[in-house]
């Protein structure tokens, strides 16, 4: 079978970090290109400025991974399917819901893939989790999802704009693991958004969520955290306590800890693979609603101004 050709449109942080090795070691693509305003790409592939120059002037390709910041991926999206390319969004993937249901239904009526990635669902520790947790009574959940943003985030100013989450940029990830592994739906209670002074988005969140059980449901979303990082949930239940870190790559059962390779964005191009071979796609908004929910119901309070 002849490999999907794959251009990488928005060549920043992840791209480089993570779709680009991810695409090299999987013999289901082949990078055919990569757009990108102002980066210069990668040495031996075809470069354009834009998704508009490629569609022109460029080599054909199958399908495109969208790694641009959330607020510009809905027209890039748009143009790829209807020109009949399969479409990766990173995540979160739209700046609103309306855009990413509206973007299923495109790709729907034009027959292309459209695939909603949500890497931390593919952590080591997750899809054990969500197995273990399938037959278990849930009697509580806490979230401690605490960095560094000067680390993981420097200088993105998009992500500080409308649209562009901040906090709960890292915090869509937690609500992509919890939304997966609890075996039942999750809404929004009360949440209270801290947002510096001199920026759009918050830079910490608290939050209560509970299951349609009843079961609470706590998340503590922070980006002044300096020192040691959090990105832990922890699941009370009638059988112990079960307790996903490190972002979901360690899981530990009352019977001891497993620890597995990261196999995040391998996992994710294979799935896109699938998805593509099989004609489906795979687009659940279930994380930005919540995050959409908090922004709708959330306290706001000001806080100091952040500068990076
Ligand atoms: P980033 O470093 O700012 O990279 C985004 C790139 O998108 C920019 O470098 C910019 O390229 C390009 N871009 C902007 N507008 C464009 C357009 N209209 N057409 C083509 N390219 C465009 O951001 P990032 O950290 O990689 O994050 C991108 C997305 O991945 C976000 O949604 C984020 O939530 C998600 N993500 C990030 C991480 C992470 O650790 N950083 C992890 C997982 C997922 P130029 O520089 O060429 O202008």
């Amino acid at each position: 079978m002849d490999p999907i050709r794959i251009a990488v449109v928005g060549v920043g942080k992840i791209a480089r970090d993570q779709h680009l090795p991810a695409i090299a070691g999987n013999k289901a693509f082949s990078l055919a290109a990569t757009v990108s305003p102002h980066d210069a790409g990668v040495e031996g592939v075809s470069h354009h400025k834009s998704l508009d120059e490629l569609i022109e002037n460029g080599p054909a390709v199958d399908a495109v991974a969208l790694c641009t910041p959330p607020q510009v991926r809905y027209d890039l999206a748009v143009q790829a399917l209807n020109k009949g390319m399969h479409v990766f969004l990173e995540k979160p993937p739209g700046a609103t819901l309306s855009e990413c249901v509206a973007l299923s239904s495109r790709a729907e009526k034009v027959g292309t893939t459209l695939f909603a990635a949500w890497h931390s669902r593919f952590a080591a520790g997750v899809a054990p989790a969500r197995a273990w947790l399938a037959e278990r009574r849930i009697e509580s959940v806490k979230i401690v999802w605490r960095e560094d943003v000067r680390v993981w985030h420097p200088g993105q100013a998009w992500i500080w704009e409308p649209g562009g989450l901040g906090v709960f940029d890292p915090g869509i990830n937690a609500l992509s693991i919890l939304t997966h592994i609890l075996p039942r739906p999750v809404f929004l209670k009360t949440a209270t958004l801290e947002i510096p002074a001199n920026r759009a988005a918050p830079i910490a969140a608290d939050i209560q969520f509970r299951d349609t059980a009843g079961a609470p449901i706590h998340m503590d979303l922070d980006w002044r955290q300096t020192g040691p990082q959090s990105w832990d949930i922890v699941v009370e239940t009638d059988a112990g306590t079960l307790k996903l870190s490190n972002g979901g790559a360690v899981l530990t059962l009352p019977t001891g800890a497993e620890h597995s390779e990261d196999l995040e964005y391998p996992g994710l191009y294979a799935r896109f693979a699938n998805l593509i071979r099989g004609g489906r796609s795979d687009v659940d908004i279930a994380p930005l609603r919540l995050v959409a929910d908090a922004f709708l119901r959330g306290n706001r309070q000001t806080v100091d101004a952040f500068h990076d």
